[in-house]
């Protein structure tokens, strides 16, 4: 990671866990443990439900808010739907937006995912957005060309001014969850991909001032390397960012490699 441009980031993604006093809890303990100050910014997404009690729990940290997903709509008949202003309600300044959960589960598509991008910087929220390659996508040959495809997809539309504060996060579907992650030369590979498509897109200022997380079974034994490859400036991690000795050991590993 170039920290003189980047700063680091390393988001929780809490997925379906957690009652809201668990969440509180944990929050509690990745407060303790990743400190006051930083130069690595700490985002914590938890469920819908906790996320009131979990911002509470963050104020006056250097932890942020995020939420795992977002409506496009602002307002009106979507039942069951949450939306960007009912995030910001809350305290979040970063939602998750294209997970390959998201994708895969419950039908979303490049446009869907490019209508919540649409939405999150509308309101002057922050998207993770995620990008990823299937197993037998990889094995064909094809993962630059999917990511390419769904990076272009989620974010066109967008002019430069319009994309400071997107966050992008690579995640091979076959690394998630699944405890093999990508070798690191691997990842650095695809994320210069995921660079200079967005150099492609927004010219290279841009470029080289967008974070590109990685995800994907990340795990204090392999952070160290992962964070250590030049475009990599951080981590969205899943299982791992359940327990706080083993999240804030992902911190320190991403602090260290700057
Ligand atoms: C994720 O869900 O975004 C993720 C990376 O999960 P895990 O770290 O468990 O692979």
């Amino acid at each position: 990671m170039n920290p003189e441009l980047r700063r680091p980031l390393v988001a929780g993604n809490w997925k379906l866990h957690k009652t809201i006093a668990e969440s509180v809890e944990l929050a509690q303990e990745v407060v303790r443990c990743t400190g006051v100050t930083g130069s690595t910014e700490v985002v914590v997404a938890p469920v819908f439900t906790a996320l009131s009690r979990v911002n509470d729990v963050l104020a006056g940290t250097i932890i942020s808010l995020a939420a795992q997903d977002v409506c496009w709509a602002t307002q009106g008949a979507f039942t069951g739907a949450v939306g960007p202003l009912q995030l910001l309600d809350v305290g979040c300044r970063y939602v998750i937006v294209g997970h390959s959960e998201r994708r895969q589960l419950f039908g979303e598509s490049d446009e869907v995912v490019q209508r919540k991008v649409r939405a999150v910087l509308e309101h002057g929220l922050r998207p993770i957005v995620c990008v990823g390659e299937i197993l037998a996508e990889r094995d064909a040959g094809q993962a630059e060309t999917v990511v390419v495809r769904q990076l272009r997809a989620a974010l066109s539309g967008l002019e430069a001014e319009g994309a400071h504060d997107v966050v992008v996060a690579y995640e091979p579907v076959w690394a998630i969850g699944t405890g093999r992650n990508a070798q690191p030369a691997d990842a650095q590979e695809m994320h210069a991909r995921i660079r200079a498509t967005l150099a492609e897109l927004f010219g290279q200022t841009l470029a080289e001032r967008t974070r590109v997380l990685y995800g994907g079974s990340v795990k204090p034994d392999n952070a160290k390397a992962l964070m250590a490859q030049p475009d990599l400036d951080g981590a969205l991690v899943g299982g791992a960012s359940l327990a706080a000795d083993s999240f804030c050991a992902i911190v320190a590993a991403a602090r260290a490699g700057q």
